[in-house]
């Protein structure tokens, strides 16, 4: 018997199937799905096995050396959804196998085998368990097949266990537990009447229903470790150790809360989604409701209707959003049934996740981008929350977008998808106009709380009228106001693009590149404007080429600068800064917000980390410190996350029984990105976008594809990006446009020097197969420091 494994060697010669023997005495248990190791040239490596046949149409192959796995540790899903997504996103399949699997299980980690109950095991496999629980792996492989296919039966009973032991420093996984070793009366017999503390201690443990951890009695008896020794000693006590998660949100207590009672619009948006559940059919929605008018108590409730009817679901939200708030609100709907995977989660902790789902133990999990992989096996829902966030696109090999995995495992499950967002990446809502999509709005917010009304201050004016300071008089008024009247203020410093677009700060004029309609970038050490769609260059104007003003520079003033600007003119406010610097440490995200919770602060000021997901009753100010600086980033979207990202921030705002309001500053308040966030209307922000985007020929009128090449030598670079672009242009259809090659915004990375070019299509069906044969080309130099780079849904241009 052969195994057809794909090895663990991203390249493209390894990049298919080889042939395996099997082993006799693993012939019965070698498994789709499982992993093993194999001689692969002088090495042995990992390898993924993708299926079993009884003959092999090689003449030669060499045996797996080493089995790793005693159940398959990829489902038949997550096979056919490897293959896929190798495909889709050109990338090594065995990296998309990778992707799938915890990262503790790519490590080195012991591996051994626990019996959950022993008393049931046949006598020849309990024998293995003479002495203790455990067995080693790496001695149950030696052992015959008929051992080893009993053993894999067990396995699956669940009598036995599979344990990997990921070794972490500083974490254990064991927890010391103690008990009463006999009866109260026996264990009062035993202790002198003045040992008052060991008395109230064994008190406390026969009130125990069970085994409780030295730490929990401690804190009960108010005492230290050390009262514990004498009851140690005398046998009092019995310790037992137990594995425990590493729960990373032990500690914190959670408030069952009972759904709500819907709205009208919600009650719609529920009966549209239920059936599809009931039915198992496969549909994508998209969830389109303004800020604050009850996404979250929809998703919840629709999730509820997939777990009654036993299936399990996944919520993916932006890394930047799964705040305590959002974690708190589905642990207090579902409880213990709720594993949470982010990224600031070790990784024995992720793995621990990982596991909890696959023993069944959990039915729905929050998580970021990468939770799109949890091994469900019965999913119901699939949930994307601010679904217009780039952050669903890993920007690294295999770069997938999570919302296309989405939808394939719900095609594969037959169960619906929900996209949701008050602001729809523009691809999705004209999908859902297409009605690719179904369309699902909620207009309004819950208990006819009012949108916040929107000021938008000409900061041009300002300077006009002598404010040189970064806060309009407006916003200057109303933080002032806030702060006597005990009410919360939120001001929002976008950092992104800073200091690399320049403008006029009389006119608010902004160079732009005259082919393109994009900002150029302004680079420092040249003193010259580039435009990096179309390599268009030129030296930095002395004077505004709309007004003549000297006035013209480029932009950048930090939070750090905004704070020390509050404390001088508003000294009587309290600011809780939140940026990259103060939240460095772990924890410190959580404990900043929760201080502004409980209103020890009466401004947060902040970056893009708190333009989301915050739901705090005493905010009822919002102000946008420079509502442009997004505006200028030379990408086609910048209008669009301008837009989604002021109404996103406004949206923290008046979200309970006091109404709020938001303070918008910017040096250019006509453009439409920045005007059509007063009227919070959406519908014409999407027209006008479609219309620039209809001119510019940019998605969703065209795909894209980003060619990113990068060399230590600049010229090699511009060599082969020139060759990439004159073969683009022979093999691709004449409808199609090739730009470039042009250096890329970040120009050199690390020493490399980087160029891109981008290819525009309506329909090219070659694209594939032109792509990997400029990769294969490259092949050879690939691994001699050249870097290629095939981005098919690009979002972020640097
Ligand atoms: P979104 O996710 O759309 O921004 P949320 O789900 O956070 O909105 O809802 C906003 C606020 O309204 C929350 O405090 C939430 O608890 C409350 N809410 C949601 N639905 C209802 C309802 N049906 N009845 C009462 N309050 C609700
Ligand atoms: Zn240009
Ligand atoms: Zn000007």
């Amino acid at each position: 018997m052969y195994a057809q494994v794909i090895v663990d060697v991203p390249s493209a010669q390894t990049d298919r199937q080889f042939d395996y023997e099997i082993p006799d005495n693993w012939k019965s248990i070698v498994q789709p799905g499982m992993r093993v190791v194999v001689p692969f040239g002088p090495r042995k490596i990992q390898g993924f096995v993708m299926s079993i046949s009884e003959q092999s149409s090689y003449e030669q192959t060499k045996a797996i050396a080493d089995l790793l796995d005693a159940e398959p540790i990829l489902a038949e899903e997550f096979l056919q959804l490897g293959n896929w997504l190798a495909e889709e996103t050109l990338s090594f399949k065995v990296s998309a196998y990778q992707l799938m699997i915890p990262a503790a299980l790519r490590t080195k980690v012991k591996k051994q085998l626990k019996a959950n109950e022993i008393e049931s095991l046949p006598t020849h496999l309990k024998s293995l368990f003479d002495q203790g629980k455990v067995y080693q792996w790496d001695e149950l492989i030696k052992e015959g097949a008929s051992v080893l296919s009993d053993v894999q039966a067990e396995v699956k009973k669940g009598t036995l266990e599979v344990e990997y032991v990921v070794i972490e420093k500083g974490k254990t996984k064991t927890q010391r537990l103690v008990q009463l070793n006999m009866s109260l009366d026996q264990a009062l017999s035993l202790l002198t009447k003045r040992a008052n503390k060991q008395i109230e201690l064994v008190h406390i443990l026969s009130k125990q229903p069970g085994p409780i951890s030295i730490q929990a009695l401690v804190e009960e008896g108010q005492t230290t470790r050390a009262s514990i020794k004498p009851l140690r000693e005398k046998g009092i006590i019995k310790e037992v150790d137990q594995e425990v998660y590493r729960d990373p949100l032990s500690g914190l207590q959670f408030e069952r809360t009972d759904p709500l009672k819907l709205t009208n619009q919600q009650q719609q948006v529920v009966d549209q989604v239920n059936p599809c559940i009931k039915k198992e059919e496969h549909d994508v929605f998209l969830l389109h409701g303004v800020t604050g008018s009850g996404k979250t108590e929809v998703y919840l409730q629709v999730i509820q209707q997939a777990l009654n009817l036993q299936k399990e679901a996944i919520m993916l939200v932006p890394e930047i959003s799964l705040t305590p708030q959002m974690v708190n609100r589905f642990k207090g709907r579902f409880g213990s049934e709720v594993a949470v995977l982010h990224s600031g989660l070790s990784m024995g902790e992720k793995y621990d996740e990982w596991r909890k789902i696959k023993r069944k133990e959990v039915k729905v999990v929050v998580g970021a981008r990468s939770a799109i992989f949890a091994p469900f096996d019965r999913l119901g829902m699939i949930i994307i929350d601010e679904e217009h966030e780039t952050s669903y696109k890993q920007e690294e090999n295999p770069r997938y977008h999570a919302r296309d995995v989405a939808i394939w495992r719900a095609q594969y499950h037959q169960c619906p998808v929900i996209l949701g967002s008050a602001t729809p990446l523009l691809e999705t809502y004209a999908r859902a106009k297409k009605e690719v999509y179904q369309l699902l709005t909620l207009d309004e917010r819950v208990q006819n709380r009012k949108m916040p009304e929107v000021h938008i201050v000409d900061m041009r004016e300002e300077l006009r009228e002598g404010n040189r300071s970064m806060f309009s008089s407006v916003l200057f008024e109303k933080l002032k106001d806030r702060v006597a009247k005990g009410e919360q203020s939120v001001l929002f410093l976008n950092r992104r693009g800073h200091s690399t677009f320049v403008m006029c700060r009389d006119c608010g004029y902004v160079a732009t590149c005259e082919s393109c309609d994009i900002s150029l970038t302004y680079h420092r050490s040249q003193n010259r404007l580039k435009c990096h769609y179309c390599g268009h260059e030129e030296s930095m104007p002395r004077t505004c080429k709309s007004c003549g003003s000297e006035h013209i520079r480029f932009f950048g003033s930090g939070t750090q600068k905004v704070e020390e600007e509050l404390t001088r003119v508003l000294p009587e406010a309290r600011v809780i800064r939140m940026d990259v610097d103060t939240t460095r440490r772990k924890g410190s995200h959580e404990r900043l917000l929760s201080a502004f919770e409980k209103k020890q602060a009466d401004i947060l000021l902040g970056t893009q980390m708190i333009a989301k997901g915050l739901d705090f009753p005493a905010i009822t100010l919002v102000g946008v410190l420079a509502a442009d600086s997004m505006l200028h980033i030379p990408d086609f979207r910048s209008a669009e996350r301008t837009f989604q990202l002021l109404e996103q921030v406004s949206g923290r705002a008046g979200r309970h029984e006091l109404s709020g309001e938001v303070v918008i500053q910017s040096y250019s308040p006509e453009h439409y990105s920045i005007d059509l966030v007063k009227a919070h209307d959406y519908q014409a922000f999407f027209q006008t976008e479609m219309n620039q985007r209809k001119f510019g020929q940019y998605p969703p009128y065209v795909y894209m594809t980003l060619i990113t090449i990068s060399h230590q030598e600049l010229m090699k670079v511009i060599d082969v990006s020139e060759t990439v672009v004159a073969f683009l242009r022979r093999e691709l259809s004449t409808e199609t446009t090739v730009l470039g090659p042009v250096s890329s915004p970040l120009a050199r990375i690390k020493d490399r020097y980087r160029y891109q070019c981008m290819i525009k299509y309506k329909n090219e069906p070659k694209l594939r197969k032109v792509l990997i044969e400029i990769r294969e080309h490259y092949q050879r130099e690939l691994n001699k420091g050249l870097q290629l780079t095939i981005d098919l849904q690009p979002y972020l241009f640097t």
